[in-house]
């Protein structure tokens, strides 16, 4: 799963732009991450200015 560092994050939108499954969501304050849709390909994280997404594995 994607965590988000809301204090990074300036909301900008650039990784709702690359995601290829529509997962991610920018609200007025904040952006969210759908994580059943998630495929992990990283590019969000890849692509975010502040580096304010990481990947994190689950632990079942
Ligand atoms: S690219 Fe980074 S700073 Fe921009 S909305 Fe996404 S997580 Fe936030
Ligand atoms: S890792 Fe890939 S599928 Fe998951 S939120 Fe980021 S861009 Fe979308």
């Amino acid at each position: 799963m994607i965590e988000i560092n809301k204090n990074l994050c300036d909301r900008c939108g650039t990784c709702v732009a690359v995601c290829e499954t529509d997962c991610i969501t920018v609200y007025e304050a904040y952006i969210e991450i759908d994580n059943n849709k998630c495929i992990s390909c990283k590019k969000c994280v890849w692509i975010c200015p502040v580096d304010a997404l990481t990947l994190v594995t689950e632990e079942k």
